[in-house]
């Protein structure tokens, strides 16, 4: 085996496959997809292969890596691992979520038109409505439970469906299966931002999405400490074109980032099980409480989407958004202030709960009349909720919700 070899093809399509009489689990992909013990010194984790370009024996012959912007063993190991928890044959990975997008984005030519859902991640309808509707591409943001208005939304220049789901910070259900289904009718492609819900709690490509996108900062990093992205996908086309804009346009993701992820995943199915569980007890409480006016989680059985996300996802995840009886943007800030567990932040999907406030915060970027239409409160308070004493995150919360 030469030394750059350590992302052993043939243990990673074991693992992503299984033998035919038994399918390898998700937690045995979490730690080991993608990655083989170093064969020059038998390290077990992959190194963090810190260099910018490689040796060649003549001109052009190599072992399969040129320049690092292109690619970096460390970067492949991590793709090998995020390929086979979403169940892909490909990932790319980037530097970013909103870069991954771009890439995306970046495969479309003026005139292009994509369809999207209306309550949208506050850095995507950015990108899409000031980045790239300046060069040419259309959007259209709908609501994507209604499959109808979907339809209608459809043109002839239609290149994309753009799902988030579960979305954020409403955390609305939208049925990928029904959506991909009508998208494929027109010969759409269908992307899912896979970002709230994990690979351990959905899995797109198997519900009929073309590609699935995530923010890697979020549950697949989950230590709040490395920014990064991915692109999963089925398609050979897509994955070459993905490659090609990375080389051309370089939002590649650096070596330690990737190393960091590689630990992040490996626990991805144990922090989801303590996140969901955490998510469901802290949604309870809310809910219970005389001072909460609405709580949103997936998992109470009069959501509007509770039955979609019973079909399509594991469980119903960490986040839990909730407004206050006292529908006063200060009341709101008061308990923001307050919880001492529960830290005032931006993002999500790290081990420590955080507490945000979206129309300030995340969603900022979206004008308050289009925050308003799609029914974003300039009130809501979203949690993720993270895996510390279920006990002590309800304690804080009560204390906090004193002040409201
Ligand atoms: C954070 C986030 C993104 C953007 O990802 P970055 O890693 O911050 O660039 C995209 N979609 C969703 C749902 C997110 O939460």
């Amino acid at each position: 085996m030469s030394t750059t070899s350590f992302h052993d093809v043939e243990t990673s399509t074991r693992m992503t496959n299984g033998t035919s009489s038994h399918k390898t689990g998700f937690g045995t992909l979490a730690v080991h997809a993608g990655q083989a013990p170093d064969p020059s010194t038998g390290a077990i984790m992959p190194p963090v292969y810190f260099t910018s370009t490689y040796v060649q024996e003549s001109p052009g012959d190599h072992k399969g890596y040129e320049y690092a912007r292109v690619s970096n063993p460390t970067r492949t190991a991590l793709e090998g691992n995020l390929a086979a928890l979403e169940g892909a044959k490909h990932c790319i990975a980037f530097s970013s979520g909103v870069a991954s997008i771009d890439a995306l984005l970046k495969t479309l030519r003026p005139g292009d038109h994509v369809v999207s859902t209306n309550d949208l991640y506050g850095g995507t309808f950015r990108l899409m409505t000031q980045v790239f509707e300046p060069f040419g591409l259309r959007f259209t943001f709908t609501d994507l439970t209604d499959l109808d208005s979907v339809a209608d939304a459809i043109t002839p220049e239609t290149r994309l469906l753009w799902i988030e789901t579960p979305t954020n910070p409403l955390l609305r259900i939208f049925d990928i299966a029904a959506l991909s289904e009508l998208a494929h009718r027109s010969n759409i492609l269908v992307g899912v931002d896979n970002t709230f819900a994990s690979p351990y709690l959905q899995q797109p490509l198997s519900l009929g999405a073309d590609l699935v996108m995530h923010s890697s900062t979020k549950y697949l990093g989950g230590h709040s400490d490395v920014v990064g992205g991915a692109i999963m996908t089925n398609s050979d086309e897509l994955d070459e074109k993905m490659r090609f804009l990375i080389k051309s346009a370089g939002a590649a993701p650096g070596p330690m980032d990737c190393f960091l992820l590689l630990r992040g995943t490996k626990t991805l199915h144990l922090r989801m099980e303590s996140h969901c569980k955490n998510g469901e007890a802290v949604a309870r409480f809310l809910r219970s409480h005389p001072k909460v006016a609405e709580v949103r989680w997936p998992g109470f059985e009069d959501h509007p989407g509770h039955a979609i996300a019973k079909l399509q996802m594991r469980d119903f995840g960490g986040m839990v958004s909730f407004i206050l009886n006292d529908d006063a943007l200060e009341t709101a800030n008061r308990v923001m202030a307050a919880t001492k567990v529960f830290a005032l932040a931006e993002s999500l999907g790290g081990v420590e709960s955080l507490i945000s406030h979206p129309a300030s915060m995340t969603h900022a970027s979206i004008p308050a009349v289009k925050r308003r239409e799609a029914g974003l409160p300039d009130s809501l308070i979203r949690l993720s909720v993270g895996i510390e004493d279920e006990a002590d995150l309800i304690a804080d919360l009560e204390q906090a919700l004193e002040l409201a």
